[in-house]
């Protein structure tokens, strides 16, 4: 069936909108659909990694980030008691620290003033099949009229989020809740490190902080377990597990927040991306693939899909082949994997690490030590090196580090340090097992170490 469109996009969220805006110039035909184009105010998708920030930039799309009060991010800082470590990102990255509805409208304009992009407004339904059981399109509910209509498009993009509808036809995972973030928004506050990610461990669970303008702050909880919080508990939590932690020169405006209320939560999700592969369909952004926000890496990973699942489109002529367009769907899953593999494992690895009492103990002190391994640390959960060599080498490091350190500080603490040994492959082995290959390790370590390999290549 010739259709008016090259692709339908099911959700003009970040990821939906942005693969709109590097599209639609290039000349590729979009349908656009969300049931919602108003500006939202959610508690996601704050904080960009350097490498969401390089990805943007790489796609000619770095100017989304000016005009509406962004902050440059200059590198972490971390504080457990009275010890504070600060490490910058590597030279010349920089992250940003932005409003996530802000930032959805600057893109979601930069899509729409394409002609190429038609917007719609509605809900979709359900995906739409030949006789081939081949997706051909969806139907949707049009807000304006509530008709039920029709978009057709050879492919299909469900960039519909977390609580995608889409999830059961084009995936074989289920996602699970890790934890929950409650979201406050601390004004005029002074945080110990301008122009730094924190990261605050002194309390039973970790809490985090960002700039989101130049005098708005976010401040992410960590509450644990599976169970939304109700509001006792989470005021119970606030009161004994964060409180008494919170830095003095920010209690006055963390203090004013809690008077206000008005806190949000959302739910932490995990969710490694096992798609099924369908011809005329390809799944985009949190639809596909979740990890733990503690580590800010789901932009960089969305970001990332999108070069990737682009550059492969538009090496095709045009959109009339769908044999054609399924090769490119193929090789975008492939390739995702590899390059998504290093955030989606630090992410739920260090959440675990961070509710490990010795564990926390020990990347605090590990990170301290400064050096090389802080460097290849920083650089990993900036998205910037992706080697799956480099990722399993300071998580191994950093297990040995803290069992000889225990071992070091008194010998009778050794069940301390086979403790942390065993905790740490307990947290890493999961996640490596699903998103991980031999392959891809070994690959990366030949890369870590370009001597070798050119001294066996010689061979
Ligand atoms: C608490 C929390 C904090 C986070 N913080 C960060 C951070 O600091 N940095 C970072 O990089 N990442 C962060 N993330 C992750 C990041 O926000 C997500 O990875 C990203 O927003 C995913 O984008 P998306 O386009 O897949 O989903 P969304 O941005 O949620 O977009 C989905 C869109 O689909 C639309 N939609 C849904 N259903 C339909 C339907 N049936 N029909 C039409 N439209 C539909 C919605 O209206 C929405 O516009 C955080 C996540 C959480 C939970």
């Amino acid at each position: 069936m010739k259709s008016e469109f090259d692709i339908c996009i099911i959700g003009a969220g970040m990821a939906g909108a942005t693969i709109a805006a590097y599209l639609a110039p290039k000349g590729i035909k979009i349908a656009l659909i969300d049931h919602c184009y108003k500006e939202k105010k959610r508690i996601v998708g704050e904080l960009l990694q350097p490498g969401a920030v390089l990805s943007l930039e790489q796609m000619g799309l770095g100017y989304l980030l000016d005009g509406f009060d962004a902050q440059p991010v200059d590198g972490y800082a971390l504080l457990q008691g009275d010890e504070k470590i600060t490490i910058p990102y590597p030279h010349p990255y920089t992250g940003m620290g932005l409003h996530n509805g802000r930032f959805l409208q600057q893109i979601r304009g930069s899509a729409l003033q394409n002609e190429s992009v038609k917007q719609i407004h509605g809900k979709a339904l359900q995906l739409l099949e030949n006789e081939r059981h081949e997706i051909i399109g969806v139907s949707y509910r049009e807000s304006l009229t509530s008709e039920i209509k029709s978009i057709h498009a050879p492919l299909t993009i469900t960039s519909d989020g977390f609580f995608s509808n889409f999830r059961e036809s084009l995936s074989n995972n289920e996602k699970t809740v890790t934890s929950y973030f409650i979201g406050l928004i601390l004004k005029d506050c002074e945080m110990p490190f301008p122009k730094h990610g924190h990261v605050f461990l002194s309390g039973p669970t970790p809490f985090i902080c960002y700039p989101i303008s130049n005098h708005e702050v976010r401040l992410l909880i960590d509450f644990p377990g599976e169970q939304l919080p109700r509001k006792l508990l989470l005021q119970a939590h606030l009161d004994a597990n964060v409180t008494p932690y919170i830095p003095e020169c920010m209690l006055a405006s963390y203090e004013q927040a809690m008077q206000e209320g008005g806190f949000k939560v959302m739910p932490n999700h995990y969710m490694a991306a096992k798609p099924i592969i369908r011809k005329g369909a390809v799944m985009l952004g949190d639809a596909l693939n979740m990890r733990h926000p503690l580590t800010g890496g789901g932009l960089t990973a969305v970001f990332s899909d999108i070069q990737i699942l682009s550059t492969h489109l538009l090496a095709m002529p045009d959109f009339t082949n769908t044999d054609l367009i399924h090769e490119k769907i193929e090789a975008y899953y492939r390739d995702r994997q590899h390059a998504n593999a290093n955030l989606n494992i630090l992410a739920n690895a260090l959440y675990g690490v961070m509710s490990n009492d010795l564990l926390k103990t020990a990347v605090f002190k590990y990170l301290q030590c400064g050096g090389a391994n802080a460097q290849e640390s920083i650089a990993i959960l900036a998205g910037l090196n992706r080697n799956h060599f480099s990722l399993i080498k300071q998580f191994f490091f950093l297990a040995v580090f803290g069992a000889y350190d225990l071992v070091r500080e008194n010998s009778e603490n050794l069940p301390k340090a086979t403790k942390i040994l065993a905790d740490a492959f307990t947290i890493i082995k999961p996640l490596a097992k699903n998103e991980l290959s031999v392959a891809g390790i070994v690959t990366g370590y030949f890369k870590n170490n370009p001597r070798l390999t050119s001294t066996l290549s010689r061979r």
